[in-house]
């Protein structure tokens, strides 16, 4: 790995914390998970290690709380500059542990560092406010400062970006941030440390705390009194057990958790970018995401016509090693990724679904799958309900607007949905109708720093990019002055 890099040293295997370069009494394996080879041996942090960064962390933040917008925005600044100028490296690394194919990785990249410009930009911007007093002689001003430690935990499916949008609103707002990226990609990260060195980020400032044991982190992350703030992105499953373990310090929480996306193709469609739309909406990342399209609802008088199309597209795509070229799917995460998918079409198989594309698991060697479009799929199989996390396109059937409202509604999540429709009526009364934080309305993707990314049910709290971003990392704080 480390000969395909330009920069070698972005290859790093210590935590990062208070500025200084950290071993454990352990390490733990990363593996690749196309060939499945292990392929680096991180740190493993103990549990006093990771109080010892939130230690660390709490001495740094006063004092980075104290630097104006815009010195911050410089240091933010370079660290984006650093990250597109090792875009390639970074997009290697990441491909290397996380699977993905090299571009969607150097694009991600691109994603994560536009986080770090957006913030950057809007460290300048926090603005207060002051209100008429309610009495002649008060006088009424509220502050917007920093909430503190920031504490945030991060899974495998976006190394980079994930990080990336909780670390730079951090930032920019004057918290400090400690971060404990997933097991199985922890590379991308420490590579994300190497350049905030770099840049000037001081010590204890931004930590990476590299550990093979999730649940510790998090009970430290959630008990120690110095952390402010905690950021998880990852399954409702695990943010529900956070939220609880938060709520004996009332700590203020973030949480993107997982999703059951909607994707509708209306009889008026414009069925070619419908299906230009499905193919990145449900494959990006081996459909990996939490904003992929999980389940797709299609109008009957358009359902074969779409299908078919879909699974002429489908038919081209080249599953593969992510550093080969020409590979537009790479292997999933691990073995249990792999089984989740092939759970699901076995489940819909059995009980009436049939493939119209693809293979699922067989023939395929390792993690990785054949992507498959099932049809004749109904609300009583485990694709309705479930997060299938995989290369597995469901098409269901249905004939009525406010039926497929109701299908679509009938989940506990509530994070990403998507339609195509033309009509100016119907696209107006479905996207309200939608119960989700995000409908993308005749597109597939809905990513971008500059727009609120979250869900709203159990598919979240708080939202990440866009003003709104920062806000998640600020007290407000009101003074009342009698003059
Ligand atoms: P995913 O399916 O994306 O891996 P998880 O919610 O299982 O979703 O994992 C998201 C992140 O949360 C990962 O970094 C994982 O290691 C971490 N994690 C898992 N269990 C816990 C826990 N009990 N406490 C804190 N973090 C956890």
């Amino acid at each position: 790995l480390q000969s395909l890099l330009k920069d070698p040293s972005l290859l790093e295997t210590r935590a990062y914390v208070n500025g200084e370069w950290t071993t454990g009494d352990k390490t733990f394996d990363v593996s690749n998970p196309a060939r499945l080879d292990v392929i680096a041996q991180v740190a493993d942090l103990s549990r006093e290690q990771v109080g010892a960064a939130i230690d660390a962390a709490y001495v740094a933040q006063k004092d980075w709380s104290s630097w104006t917008g815009k010195e911050r925005a410089a240091v933010l600044r370079k660290w984006f500059d650093l990250m597109m100028e090792n875009q390639d490296d970074l997009g290697i690394i990441m491909t290397a542990e996380q699977g993905k194919p090299l571009a969607e990785a150097k694009g991600e990249v691109a994603y994560g560092a536009s986080f770090i410009e957006f913030f950057a930009e809007e460290a300048k911007r926090i603005y207060g406010e002051t209100i008429p007093g309610h009495q002649r002689d008060k006088r009424i001003t509220v502050l917007k400062q920093p909430i503190g430690v920031a504490a945030s935990i991060t899974p495998w499916n976006f190394p980079n970006a994930m990080i990336a949008r909780k670390a730079a609103p951090a930032l920019a707002a004057g918290c400090s941030f400690v971060g404990r990226p997933a097991t199985e990609t922890p590379l991308s990260a420490i590579a994300m440390a190497v350049l905030a060195e770099r840049a000037g980020i001081p010590a204890g400032v931004f930590n990476i705390v590299t550990s093979s044991s999730a649940s510790e982190v998090g009970k430290e992350f959630c008990e120690n009194q110095k952390v402010r703030k905690l950021t998880f992105t990852g399954s409702t499953e695990v943010g529900r057990i956070l939220m609880r373990q938060a709520a004996d310090n009332v700590l203020k929480c973030s949480m993107e958790l997982g999703g059951n996306a909607p994707f509708i193709v209306f009889d008026d469609a414009d069925l070619d970018a419908a299906v230009d739309g499905a193919i990145i909406c449900k494959f990006r990342n081996n459909g990996q995401t939490c904003v992929c399209a999980n389940r797709i609802y299609v109008q009957a008088g358009v359902y074969d016509a779409f299908a078919e199309k879909l699974a002429a597209r489908v038919a081209t795509m080249k599953v593969g090693d992510g550093l080969a070229d020409g590979t537009d799917l790479g292997p999933l995460i691990n073995a249990e990724a792999s089984d989740k998918v092939v759970e699901h079409i076995d489940d819909a198989l059995a009980k009436g679904g049939q493939i119209l594309q693809g293979t699922g698991k067989d023939g395929m060697d390792g993690n990785f799958i054949a992507p498959t479009i099932v049809t004749g799929v109904t609300q009583e199989m485990k694709v309705a309900t479930e997060e299938t996390f995989g290369p597995l396109a469901p098409l269901f059937k249905f004939e009525d607007e406010d039926d497929v409202i109701a299908m679509a509604n009938d989940t506990i999540f509530g994070l990403a949905s998507y339609f195509y429709a033309k009509d100016l009526s119907r696209v107006y009364k479905v996207a309200e109708a939608l119960e989700y934080g995000i409908v993308g309305v005749n597109t597939g993707i809905i990513s971008t720093e500059v727009a609120p990314f979250g869900g709203i049910k159990q598919s979240g709290l708080g939202r990440e990019g866009s003003h709104h971003g920062i806000e998640d990392f600020l007290e407000l704080k009101y003074i009342c002055m009698t003059v």
